[in-house]
């Protein structure tokens, strides 16, 4: 029969911290925190299982599911000395959600169950402390109104109104100062709420509570802001969550209880030291929901209460030396105790996961291995250590002319600049008519409802809450520029303003943060390149003085050494191949000739406007000289290592000016008729140019271009080899699907090579190949790699031909395709990730056909997908021998590439 329930307690748990599947992180890690000594309430965990049960069959659990979980509370009673639902001692407990992955904040939990009018009266009896029972009481029946009766969310939001009204009438400002009269009208009020808004009373048994609660967690593994962040962090839905009944230790029973989220290392930076938020006389949820202002704890615990803060502090250092990793605690200590209720892997920064992953080899807590995994660090976050920061002299100004406004709590490193707005659905509205808004998303505090909005910001600034609130743990996980708890803030998001030292600052106005410091400043101030970039592109910092850059090196070092897949860069000018070396890539994978056509347009134009073979060959003759500078130049830069050049590949009416006062100026220079450029841009114009005439079909129609361009490669190589630099060219055709179009090409390539070798009297290596990015080429990939000396995936042509969906136009109906809670038909934009089951499975194809025809064969990927870590492990799992990516995104796919090596 099969199991559901994991009991822990007592110093002995059913469950491991390795049945983090079917437990969920919060119940395997309460079993393996108990197992080591640890205290840890007692209570037990509904496995994830019993999650797919419920969703499979209508919500129901199965028969024996009651039973065992009847068992498990005989033990938790058992092992705690009290009983649930007992009028005179009662045991309370916790209902809270679990699942694989932590998703901070996205289910919900439901604290105080097994309260009710008789419990309540036993509760305050026992611990001498009515206020304490009654204010348990009536956060149960807010938490439970809210959570399992649906009132969370309401228009006319209830229990706010309750609450508030309590607090003005009896004229405190803080809930914990709310006394017994207050609380017991509370108490009624909020009863009477679920009652008028449900139409159902709130159910005084401590069983249907519990059971109700249950239902609750399952039920929100599906809700909104779950479903949105599991797509963004790829959770897959068939995982679902855990269920942890865990008996009540309480934070509020007086000045020597205390409530609290701690870190074992810094999220932001990743200094070490353990850190967090906590508050006296409270219950878990006050931490992180902002609602009072938190104290730290690396400022004041240890002088509130010593004895619990040192033995956190050795908990801490035992829970990294157990796991291997930082650590994100939640604990309570009740009357001096300390008791321990999660501990997990710690959300952080790329910062801080460089600085941990480092530190934690050289304390010999990890392998260098395990710092480069993905765990440690997601290879994506590694743009955070190359994202800009603050101008020092612009901020240095800001600062003089009086521009800081205030300071909060620097929860996500970097800096932004940009406009206020004060709404979440604002700011994604925003962004989707302008993807290039700069954004900072002020709010009081921001809720998991807040998510997309995060996400459409460039920084966000709260001005309540702690590092370990939602907009820290939240902003920290997508890489945001984060400011929280800037307390003197006075934020209306109804008027969209926000005052602060007297001055109001409304949506539109721009302000920037820095969230290395938590300074905000009104106005713009420049940014400029991070360190790592100041010591690498710019050279104007030197390496002994970064450690952010000798920490980001020491990464991919490492990542070096055990990755086997190549990492080229697509550049097109010899600065960006600079940039791209400097980044460490280890060839150019795609040079695209065109950019070069677009500076030298007068010529390109009148070459378009030939009529004849003799008048085009005499116009792309004025071209070769640039073509061949531009092409030494790449050669000179990448000094021996592989360049591959595609031939030009853009429909031809890109370079045409489309509108009349366009034409009339082209018209001039050209010396020609207006309506001669007019009628050659209608010949031009085609009702589908990316399935047009482009890529190899122009070279075959107008094989003078080919031949004009392979000729300025030679000569170029040439050139640079007589300097003494080592070239080795590759010679790429652009969107080939036959043989013959390749050998068509091929032959003009080889023969230029062979006049200028002749010429010349110099020989260089070289290489021909190919571009696959269209389903033909890969389904007769053996037939192209009989002549074809390498292949390049064009994933970008390769994805829009798959799909059939237009590379350009995807964009109005992508959000509809990718969203959980919509048509839901692709986990990713799949122009950004590679389409696995489609497009992947034509590149397994292509990567076989190619091989079994030529063992040798060298295949590389050039399209967008070469710097998405995921998309990049697949590469690597398919037998490519490099990718190729943008010079920005080339340390992520080293990183990626090690992290695929080493998962074997
Ligand atoms: C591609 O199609 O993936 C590619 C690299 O070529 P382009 O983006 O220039 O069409
Ligand atoms: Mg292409």
């Amino acid at each position: 029969m099969a199991k559901y329930v994991y009991f822990f307690g007592g110093g002995k748990a059913e469950g491991r911290a390795d049945m983090n599947n079917l437990l969920g992180g919060k119940g395997a890690n309460l079993a393996e925190m108990t197992n080591i000594g640890l205290p840890v309430p007692a209570g037990f965990t509904i496995s994830t299982e019993m999650c797919t049960y419920f969703y499979d069959h209508q919500r129901q659990y199965p028969p024996e599911l009651k039973p065992e979980v009847e068992a498990a509370m005989r033990k938790v009673e058992e092992a705690m000395g009290t009983r649930f639902g007992d009028p005179k001692n009662p045991m309370l407990v916790a209902c809270r959600s679990g699942g694989r992955d932590s998703m901070p904040g996205m289910m919900d939990t439901v604290l105080n169950i097994g309260l009710n009018d008789t419990t309540v009266q036993a509760l305050a009896k026992n611990s001498g402390n009515e206020r304490f029972a009654l204010d348990s009481y009536r956060r149960l029946l807010l938490m439970y109104g809210e959570v399992v009766m649906g009132l969370k969310g309401h228009p006319e939001k209830p229990f706010d109104h309750i609450l508030e009204h309590a607090k003005e009438k009896q004229g405190v400002k803080i809930d914990n100062e709310l006394n017994v009269a207050s609380l017991k009208t509370i108490i009624e009020q909020s009863k009477a709420a679920i009652k008028k808004y449900t139409g159902k009373d709130f159910p005084s048994d401590p069983y249907e509570q519990m059971w109700n609660a249950i239902g609750a967690v399952f039920g929100s593994w599906m809700n909104d802001r779950a479903c949105v962040y599991r797509r963004q962090y790829g959770i897959p839905d068939e995982w679902g969550t855990a269920c942890n009944i865990v008996a009540m230790v309480f934070g509020n029973l007086g000045d020597d209880c205390a409530t609290g989220v701690a870190l074992t290392r810094d999220g932001s930076l990743g200094a070490p030291g353990m850190n967090g938020d906590y508050l006296i006389n409270a219950q878990g949820e006050d931490v992180v929901n902002g609602s009072r202002p938190t104290k730290r704890i690396e400022e004041t615990l240890g002088k509130d209460l010593p004895a619990a803060f040192k033995e956190l502090v050795e908990v801490g250092k035992k829970l990294e030396k157990h796991y291997h990793n930082m650590q994100d605690i939640e604990f309570t200590i009740s009357r001096n105790k300390l008791y321990m209720l999660q501990t997990r892997n710690a959300k952080r920064t790329g910062f801080a996961a460089v600085r941990v992953a480092t530190d934690m080899v050289e304390e010999g807590l990890i392998t260098k291995e395990d710092a480069i995994s993905s765990r440690f660090i997601p290879a994506g976050d590694l743009t955070q250590l190359l994202q800009p920061i603050f101008d020092l002299e612009s901020k240095k100004k800001a600062t003089k002319s009086g521009k800081l406004l205030t300071k909060g709590i620097p929860a996500g490193p970097g800096a932004a600049t940009g406009k206020i707005v004060c709404s979440p659905q604002k700011a994604e509205q925003i962004k989707q008519a302008n993807p290039n808004a700069a954004l900072i998303l002020v709010r009081e505090e921001t809720t998991p409802e807040d998510l997309r909005g995060m996400k459409a910001a460039l920084g966000i600034l709260t001005a309540v809450g702690g590092v370990s609130s939602h907009a820290a743990l939240v902003s920290r996980q997508m890489g945001k520029v984060c400011i929280v708890g800037a307390g003197e803030l006075d934020i209306d998001h109804h008027t969209g303003t926000m005052k602060v030292q007297g001055k109001t600052f409304k949506e539109g106005d721009d302000i920037a943060i820095d969230g290395f410091t938590g300074e905000v400043f009104e106005g713009h101030i420049d940014t400029r390149a991070s360190e790592v970039v100041q010591v690498l592109l710019k050279k104007e910092l030197a390496p002994e003085k970064s450690e952010w850059y000798q920490r980001f090196q020491k990464i991919m070092s490492w990542a070096d050494e055990y990755r086997t897949l190549k990492v080229r860069a697509n550049a097109d000018l010899p600065d960006q191949a600079a940039e791209a070396i400097a980044f460490g890539a280890e060839g150019i994978g795609l040079c695209r000739t065109e950019h070069m056509f677009f500076d030298h347009v007068a010529e390109m134009r009148e070459m378009i406007m030939a009529s004849d073979t003799v008048s085009r060959e005499k116009a792309l003759a004025k071209m070769l000289p640039f073509q061949r500078s531009d092409f030494a130049g790449l050669f000179r830069a990448m000094a021996g290592k592989p360049v591959t050049i595609r031939l030009l590949d853009p429909p031809l009416h890109e370079f045409l000016p489309q509108n009349r006062a366009g034409q009339e100026e082209m018209a001039k220079i050209l010396g020609k008729k207006v309506e001669e450029v007019a009628r050659r841009v209608e010949e031009l114009h085609e009702s589908n140019p990316m399935l047009g005439h482009r890529g190899c079909r122009l070279g075959i129609v107008y094989p003078e271009i080919t031949a004009m361009q392979a000729r300025a490669i030679f000569e170029a190589a040439v050139l640079v080899q007589k300097e003494g630099v080592k070239v080795l060219p590759e010679v790429m055709v652009p969107l080939v699907g036959f043989k013959k179009e390749y050998l068509h090409q091929e032959k003009i390539i080889r023969a230029q090579a062979a006049k200028v070798f002749a010429e010349t009297g110099t020989k260089v290596e070289y290489l021909v190949g190919t571009m696959i990015e269209v389903p033909r080429a890969c389904v007769t990939a053996d037939a192209i790699a009989s002549a074809a000396e390498f292949f390049s995936f064009g994933t970008n042509d390769l994805t829009q031909t798959t799909l059939g969906v237009s590379r350009d136009d995807y964009g109005p109906f992508i959000s509809a395709y990718t969203d959980p809670k919509k048509a839901d038909v692709l986990a990713a934009d799949p122009f950004a990730t590679i389409d696995q089951d489609g497009v992947g499975e034509l590149m397994k194809i292509g990567v076989e056909k190619g091989r079994q025809a030529r063992t040798s064969l060298k295949i590389g990927i050039c399209g967008e997908h070469g710097g998405d870590p995921d998309s990049v492990k697949f590469c690597h799992k398919i037998g490519l021998n490099y990718v190729s990516c943008s010079p920005f995104r080339v340390p992520i796919a080293r990183l990626a590439a090690a992290q695929a090596a080493l998962k074997k």
